[in-house]
């Protein structure tokens, strides 16, 4: 059942109370890798730092609240998170993953997980007929990324959801893009909603982490099982930090939502810029989508510079207030190159037939002054 509280509220105390000891409204970092027992088997819960640790158990409960779900699982990072879900499968297994998907998620399907016979097929699923004719009897997992990265496509986690039940598959919706404050793929359907926390949720570029939630028990004993097996969990100071981060999210969101909003109409109106992806403006081909499942239209924003490569290089070279960098959703604003820096690990044959262009430049708006984020990249652009 959804908790009758909204979004600000449990944000800021969902799955954390004063401490019994202190009285210390922040939860405390409980920095121990075990816990006293009163008698062999009689304890307070906690055995082993792997398995639980207070920290952390108060992140899981505040992330799954805000995905609106009990079920949550924190992980050592985005990666970490979905190793430990694909070792739910075994070989012999297929799994259908939208095609422009987060380049690490690529490289760990395709390099790391196709040894141990995983089957990937790699597809574009803005266009949903092309479920049925993927899908093979092994079909274990439908595996979207929207809006994707970098081509923000947008895909239907309704229609996705729908037909991996009537198919006897698990659907996963990786939300790092949106955060939970802008969209909750469990509500729609999905089994599985996974994050890097790393970007809006950790959102001060200074920790690296991950989640998973479910709305299913038994999907959450698994991946809970898999992970104390596997040990792919977060550390306490890191689960302190993130839970600290969770408490602006929603306000960051809305005003990162404002300045790509700002800034998306300012490049979609400059002639050096060829072509403006963003799914907030009324020219994306799934705007109709993007405001039916989003509560707002984040704050990443793809375009296609004037000039190829070399311009490209050049103005990522010129920028003073946005930071060359990779990663994405932190309070600063951000600026790369997906063919050259995030999106590398992806062959240059297969980027091409994506469509990321080798001038096609991502930004992550952060929560500078619009003013200042339209005025640096105005001088970036100039000769
Ligand atoms: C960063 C990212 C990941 C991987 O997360 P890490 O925390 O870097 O391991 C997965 N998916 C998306 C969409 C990402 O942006």
């Amino acid at each position: 059942m959804k908790s009758p509280e909204k979004f600000e509220t449990l944000a800021i105390h969902a799955g954390q109370s004063p401490d019994p000891t202190t009285g210390a409204i922040m939860t405390p970092i409980y920095q121990t890798s075990t816990y006293w027992q009163e008698s062999p088997g009689k304890h307070k819960g906690y055995e082993y730092s792997r398995t639980d640790n207070p920290t952390r158990a108060a992140l899981e409960a505040n992330l799954a609240a805000l995905e609106g779900t009990k079920y949550g699982l924190s992980f050592a990072s985005g990666c970490a998170a979905m190793t430990t879900i694909m070792m739910g499968y075994q070989a012999g297994d297929h799994i259908i993953c939208c095609d422009d998907v987060y380049g690490g998620t690529y490289r760990l399907f395709t390099k790391v997980l196709s040894k141990f016979g995983l089957e990937f097929s790699f597809v574009d699923l803005t266009d949903l007929s092309k479920l049925d004719r993927h899908k093979k009897k092994q079909t274990k997992l439908v595996w979207i990324e929207t809006p994707t990265n970098p081509l923000l496509k947008i895909i239907d986690i309704k229609q996705v959801a729908q037909w991996a039940k009537k198919n006897g598959c698990h659907s996963l919706v990786d939300n790092t893009f949106m955060s939970p404050y802008l969209q909750n793929p469990l509500a729609l359907g999905a089994d599985y909603v996974l994050h890097s926390t790393t970007k809006y949720i950790g959102g001060h570029s200074d920790v690296v982490g991950g989640f998973i939630g479910t709305t299913s028990e038994e999907l959450f004993k698994l991946v809970k099982f898999n992970q104390n097996n596997l040990g792919a969990i977060p550390g306490p100071m890191d689960c302190f930090l993130s839970l600290r981060s969770t408490k602006t999210l929603a306000i960051r969101m809305e005003r990162h939502c404002d300045n790509a909003k700002i800034i998306a109409n300012w490049l979609n109106e400059h002639k050096q810029v060829e072509k403006v992806i963003y799914p907030g403006l009324s020219s994306h081909p799934q705007h109709q989508l993007a405001s039916e499942q989003m509560k707002d239209f984040g704050g990443m924003i793809s375009f296609v510079i004037r000039g190829g490569l070399e311009k490209a290089r050049q103005t990522l070279e010129k920028v003073k207030i946005f930071s060359l960098a990779e990663s994405l959703g932190g309070v600063e604003s951000l600026i790369e190159l997906p063919a050259i820096m995030t999106h590398a690990s992806i062959p240059a044959d297969i980027r091409k037939s994506l469509g990321i262009d080798d001038g096609l430049i991502r930004i992550s708006v952060g929560l500078e002054h619009h003013e200042d984020l339209v005025a640096d990249l105005d001088q970036a652009f100039r000769e």
